[in-house]
């Protein structure tokens, strides 16, 4: 008898056991989150939001973010502003808080798309140890000298966010936008004298993200001096995920 009840007990915690494993995420279970990464002009932004669409997963801005904060006037935007305003990246800890409650809500759970973050390798390292998820890299590669004319030419929605640009993509009707009829506005940073210390940040701390990605084997790069509709389809080319079937 005592044998049995032995038996039993080991029988259970084998297959507790196994329960417990089965319970650790198969690579295709695990959240899907996309960095798109690239210099300021790249088009991040632009390719998101439809990329959001077809694989119906959030985009992510940190950008997006820290301007809402703005808009709101809270502490963290009023200290940000400064740092915007100057070209010059926000530091690392006002950073993490605001983005990782974003990350936490549940429409992030199947994954994401994350435009702007990271961008240094402190934050690149603190994004690896939180995540358990599909990484995958896509470098949206636009040489320097056509950045400052997309730039410095680009208009930006007050709420939705929509950009255009004055001569490439113009509203229908002037500074106005075309999805949410608010007014559009040049944002502080892409003036060129700020856009050029960005263009230095972008440099220094954020390219060697690209050999870190790299080595991890999963950074692909996109030619994005394309038009909108073709980096779109080569982003989901280098996707290889179906769209709407993530
Ligand atoms: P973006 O809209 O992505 O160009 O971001 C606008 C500005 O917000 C940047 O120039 C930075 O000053 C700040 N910012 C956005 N994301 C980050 C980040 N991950 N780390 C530090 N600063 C950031």
């Amino acid at each position: 008898m005592k044998l049995w009840i032995g038996c039993i007990f080991m029988l259970s915690a084998i297959l507790g056991g196994a329960a417990n494993v089965s319970k650790t995420l198969s690579q295709e279970e695990k959240p899907l989150v996309i960095i798109l990464m690239g210099p300021p002009g790249a088009g991040k932004g632009t390719q998101a939001k439809p990329l959001s669409d077809e694989l119906e997963i959030p985009h992510i801005s940190t950008g997006d973010l820290f301007r809402k904060q703005i808009r709101e006037q809270t502490p963290l935007g009023k200290t940000a502003k400064i740092y915007i305003d100057a070209g010059k990246y926000v530091p690392d800890e006002l950073v993490f808080d605001m983005l990782f409650t974003r990350l936490s809500e549940p429409d992030c759970k199947k994954g994401y798309i994350l435009d702007g973050f990271p961008r240094n390798i402190t934050q690149a390292r603190i994004l690896d140890k939180k995540l358990d998820a599909r990484i995958k890299v896509i470098y949206l590669h636009v040489p320097d000298s056509a950045l400052i004319e997309r730039i410095t030419g680009r208009l930006s929605c007050k709420s939705c966010g929509k950009t255009y640009h004055t001569k490439n993509n113009p509203p229908k009707k002037s500074l106005t936008c075309d999805s949410c009829s608010s007014s559009l506005y040049q944002r502080e940073d892409d003036k060129e004298t700020v856009l050029k210390k960005r263009l230095e940040e972008y440099h220094t701390q954020t390219s060697p993200l690209l050999s870190y990605y790299k080595e991890k084997g999963v950074l692909s790069e996109v030619d994005a001096t394309n038009s909108q509709e073709t980096v779109l389809h080569l982003v989901l080319e280098t996707l290889q995920v179906p769209a709407r079937s993530v």
